[in-house]
């Protein structure tokens, strides 16, 4: 007879909530480990799997922080963001979308994420639901489950990456509390086009809902595109009563992703709910990170465009090797990093597929299943022309029976018969 449990050993077992079995882990983030893991084993590996820039932060940025280090002052910061960095954000919006707020309107956060989870917990009672566009980035259903609501996403009927406004009119209730938009899209690159914006804007102000204007690439556009700015499209010209909150951060434009600084603009009323959900969450951003940020800002802008122009060519270079892929079909990208082309003509599972490629020639990719669309995979173009060459040539000779007999995978030569 099995002893009786003790009340120490019933509490040695793990027991977590339904919350957080509920949760999976970042498909992203999880990536990026197993693919280092691989290079630190001296794996040859290509990583068209990543979500950051390959250039440095901007000087200014550094420098800022590292002569206000030096002082070895690093104390507590205003829940909400510094008075030094909210002016340098109040600018900013002003300059960028000829909107005049007050540093009342503005909350910075560690980065674009906590943006938009500190909104979540501030407007989802439980049950509420959140609509945005399949695809989407990865995040959103999680955050959208953690903050006790509902994800409902809207899929393209036509295939498309961007919805009809009758689509995304189907996909409110009496329950939805929010829409979130995302243009630049992360997977797809989308820029939605201005009917398409105008018209969540003019849905969410009927049936009283929130936007949130997700704008992490917002600047990082192509073919002479013109940035998205949201306020163009609301009639409410007063922005204390307008229910649009916008999120930017200095992580993808400044390539300053290991800084984890974001903010987002909205009303007084907001902007204090959401500020005080961080203030029991993990205060203000690190002082030094938001000293960065204060110089990224407010110092020379040359290395947006030069991040842009790289971007640009490099995804030229993806698209022009992509065609060599028969039966791959990707629609062109109008900024951010990615590409989000359709591999199902090879394999229709997108976690399968990624997995053979990450294993058959080392190459990271992401599969589609995480963004909301299957037989897709997001491909980067952050990394080096060279990379993006060499992986799609790699991708070519695991997948078409017509492609080189013998590939290197670093200095190895191997031979299609002979795996
Ligand atoms: N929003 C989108 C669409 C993203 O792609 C990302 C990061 O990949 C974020 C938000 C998060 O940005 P941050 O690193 O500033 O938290």
């Amino acid at each position: 007879m099995r002893p009786p449990a003790t009340v120490a050993s019933l509490n040695r077992k793990v027991s977590t909530s339904l919350l957080a079995r509920s949760i999976r882990e970042s498909a992203t983030l999880a990536l990026n480990e197993r693919a280092k893991l691989l290079a630190d084993r001296g794996r040859p590996v290509i990583h068209l799997g990543g979500g950051e820039p390959k250039n440095k932060a901007p000087f200014a940025a550094v420098a800022g922080a590292a002569a206000r280090l030096a002082a070895a002052d690093v104390k507590y910061v205003p829940t909400d963001g510094t008075p030094g960095l909210k002016q340098a954000i109040i600018a900013y919006t002003e300059e960028h979308y000829g909107r005049a707020v007050r540093p009342e309107n503005v909350i910075v956060s560690s980065g674009a994420k906590q943006a938009i989870m500190v909104m979540l917990h501030a407007i989802l009672n439980p049950k509420e639901e959140v609509v945005f566009p399949a695809p989407y980035w990865v995040s959103y259903p999680e955050m959208v489950k953690l903050a006790g609501g509902v994800p409902v996403v809207v899929t393209p009927q036509d295939g498309s990456f961007q919805p009809t406004i009758e689509e995304m009119e189907q996909a409110v209730g009496s329950y939805t509390k929010a829409i979130i938009l995302n243009s630049p899209n992360n997977p797809s690159g989308q820029v939605y086009n201005d009917e398409f914006v105008a018209g969540v804007v003019d849905l969410c102000e009927k049936r009283g809902l929130y936007l949130i204007m997700d704008d992490t690439y917002n600047r990082l556009i192509f073919d002479g595109r013109i940035p998205t700015n949201v306020y163009r499209y609301e009639h409410e010209g007063n922005i204390e009563n307008s229910k649009v909150l916008v999120v930017n951060c200095v992580s993808k434009m400044y390539a300053m992703t290991g800084f984890r600084i974001g903010w987002a603009i909205g009303s007084r009323e907001l902007i204090r709910a959401m500020t005080n959900i961080q203030s029991q969450q993990t205060s203000g951003p690190a002082a030094p990170s938001q000293w960065a940020a204060v110089g990224a800002l407010n110092g020379v802008q040359s290395a947006i465009e030069g991040l842009r122009l790289t971007l640009e060519n490099n995804r030229n270079v993806m698209l022009k090797r992509l065609a060599t892929l028969p039966g791959v079909h990707v629609t062109q990208p109008g900024g951010t990093f990615y590409c989000f082309p359709d591999f199902s003509a090879y394999e229709k599972d997108s976690q399968k597929l990624s997995r053979f490629l990450l294993e058959k020639v080392r190459v990271v990719t992401v599969p589609g299943k995480e963004f909301g669309m299957e037989g897709r995979l997001r491909l980067s173009y952050c990394g080096t022309q060279k990379d993006i060459t060499e992986g799609i040539e790699r991708i070519r000779w695991a997948l078409d029976p017509n492609a080189p007999n013998e590939l290197f995978l670093g200095e190895r030569k191997i031979l299609r018969e002979a795996v």
